[in-house]
């Protein structure tokens, strides 16, 4: 047994504290697991751990001693290459102490009065176990480029703050730089690692007037654990400012997202919540602060519901396709010519949802190429049905998200959807969203030119709402624009709106464009339109988008009007 036992090593602990009462305390609690030394002051303590250097697994270490107290033996240890792997844990009474100590890079701490034992030894081992994988987390601790924590320790860190320290109100920030990556492009990675560092430094400035932690936690976002109640619109201005100064040549933009302390919320989710709050605040450049609030929880919660509900959406059609109709307005009486599908989702506890409610929301993740699949099959079923009852071809338009044009099944499956319907490709129209040209518009033009050469006629979406270039647009393959809402809205009563619809209508006649005007909703507007040449138009005006049994209707009405 004795044999068995002794090659079965334990391990070893090392426990300084210069009260007798305290060393006896933990003697008894710890012996039975693992051989324990002692020591009773700082530097009793140094000669020790130096001792067996090799086969110490902890220290427990009481902060305040005399000769040499414990913060000198932590500032000690973590100095020395070698020793710095020995994990320790602070034994104290004061609060501030243990996060002083926890800086210093103490592992863990125990409070005094002693915790009961059980849980002083699973602190123990936990801390052990932690520390074989040691000298993978120490080389990990510190982010190289920055010095500040690195993203696989900051998190445990921060925990621990949670967990040990639940009277400390601590906040989640994170910050980080709009479009990043063209700094590096346009500048250097050089030029790029210099800013990250600048920010770094800021960063640790602000540490130093308050309690807190900090990481890189990617490429250019930083996350701050601090207190609670920062002025938060302040500190951004303020390194924002301080940006600006160091690099006047070159536009670097800082956005933050807060989720200020809760509760019994770990910093898991508040850092969670940040990030979501940092997101909001991408591209806007008027408001690069984003406080994570109730309204956003709810939000994110939906937005979870609606994610998890969408495959049973499919199975139980719940999905509707609603029809718009589009009239031309320049052959004497207006003359429904076609219609544009839009989808609506009939969720059976949320009511009718607007596509504004999910298409965002599914473009973002990629799901939304189930639910396009779905309207266009939809539309074109229907365009065959009312061909079959109507004798007559009306043409539906669709709506295709940015990630539908990077899908390489897109051209089979439009294909297959008009032969299979019996149609020509001219019969489903193809709204594409101004905004999607932006990114790789390269790609997207080649994309768009292919499906236009297959007969499918192209209809920009929202034109006017995004930056599309003037000068790119003589050279889009499409065939209609139709012009964002906005510019319809107060063409009555703003006569430079109205000015700004002609000179679009002009430059699209030049270019043998076609126009549509989204959103007429009153006579006035469309005299106007009609007036200036504008070919097409849509809006509540006319009628709001409709079920297919009430557009029916509209087709039928049309139909009588057009004989009389
Ligand atoms: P959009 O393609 O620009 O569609 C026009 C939107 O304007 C529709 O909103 C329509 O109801 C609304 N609208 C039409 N006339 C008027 C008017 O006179 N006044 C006002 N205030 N609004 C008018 P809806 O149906 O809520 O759709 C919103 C957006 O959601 C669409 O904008 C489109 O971008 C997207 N969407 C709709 N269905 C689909 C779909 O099946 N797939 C994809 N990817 N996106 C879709
Ligand atoms: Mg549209
Ligand atoms: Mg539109």
């Amino acid at each position: 047994m004795i044999e068995s036992a002794r090659i079965q090593r334990r391990q070893l602990v090392l426990v300084v504290d210069d009260q007798e009462i305290n060393r006896d305390a933990l003697g008894i609690t710890l012996e039975d697991d693992y051989d324990v030394i002692f020591a009773c002051n700082g530097k009793e303590a140094l000669e020790q751990i130096h001792a067996h250097e090799a086969d110490l697994s902890i220290v427990l270490l009481d902060l305040m001693m005399p000769v040499m107290n414990g913060f000198e033996v932590l500032e000690h240890v973590q100095g020395d290459e070698q020793l710095k792997s020995i994990p320790i844990i602070v034994l104290t009474a004061e609060k501030s102490a243990e996060l002083q100590a926890l800086q210093m890079g103490a592992a863990d701490f125990i409070t005094k009065p002693f915790d009961m034992p059980e849980i002083i030894l699973a602190r123990l081992g936990r801390i052990i176990e932690l520390s074989e994988g040691r000298q993978l987390i120490s080389a990990a601790e510190h982010d190289r480029l920055t010095g500040l924590y690195s993203r696989s320790f900051f998190p445990e860190y921060a925990r621990r703050l949670f967990r040990y320290h639940p009277e400390l109100r601590m906040d989640a920030i994170v910050i980080d730089i709009e479009q990043f990556r063209s700094i590096n492009d346009l500048h250097s990675r050089a030029v790029g690692n210099e800013v990250l560092r600048f920010v770094a430094d800021e960063i640790k400035a602000f540490l130093r007037t308050t309690e807190g932690i900090a990481c890189r936690f990617e490429a250019d976002c930083f996350e701050i654990y601090c207190l609670h109640g920062q002025d938060y619109k302040a500190l951004l201005s303020r390194f924002q400012k301080r940006v600006d100064e160091f690099s006047p040549n070159m536009t670097v933009h800082l956005r933050m997202g807060v989720k200020p302390w809760q509760p019994d919320v770990n910093p898991m989710l508040l850092f969670d919540h940040a990030k979501a709050a940092c997101k909001q605040a991408r591209g806007n450049y008027q408001n690069s602060l984003v406080v994570y609030d109730e309204e956003m929880h709810k939000r994110e919660q939906l937005n979870q519901r609606l994610i998890n509900d969408l495959r049973i959406a499919v199975e139980k059609q719940q999905f509707k396709v609603y029809y718009q109709p589009k009239y031309d307005i320049q052959q004497g009486r207006p003359k429904l010519v076609s219609a544009e599908a839009l989808i609506r989702w009939d969720h059976p506890e949320l009511g009718l949802l607007s596509p504004t409610d999910f298409v965002p929301l599914f473009e973002e993740n990629g799901l939304i190429g189930v639910v396009d699949n779905f309207v266009w099959q939809e539309a074109a079923r229907q365009v065959a049905q009312w061909r079959e009852a109507y004798g007559f071809t009306l043409p539906v338009s669709v709506n295709l998200s940015r990630t539908d044009l990077f899908d390489p099944t897109l051209f089979v499956r439009l294909n297959r959807l008009v032969e299979s319907n019996g149609l020509e490709c001219g019969d489903v129209k193809l709204e594409v969203t101004e905004s999607a040209y932006t990114d790789n518009a390269k790609k997207v033009l080649r994309v768009i030119g292919d499906l236009r050469d297959l007969g499918f006629e192209i209809e920009m979406d929202d034109f006017g709402s995004g930056y599309s270039s003037l000068n790119m647009l003589s050279e889009m393959p499409i065939d209609v624009l139709k012009m964002d809402m906005k510019f319809v809205r107060r063409i009555e009563e703003n006569e430079t709106d109205l000015r700004l619809v002609e000179l679009i209508l002009d430059i699209a006649r030049y270019l043998h464009l076609k126009v549509v005007a989204e959103g007429v909703e009153t006579e006035g507007q469309l005299a106007l339109l009609q007036n200036a040449g504008c070919d097409l138009v849509q809006g509540f005006y006319f009628s709001r988008p409709l079920p297919p049994d009430e557009f029916e209707q509209l087709i039928k009405r049309d139909r009588e009007a057009t004989k009389e």
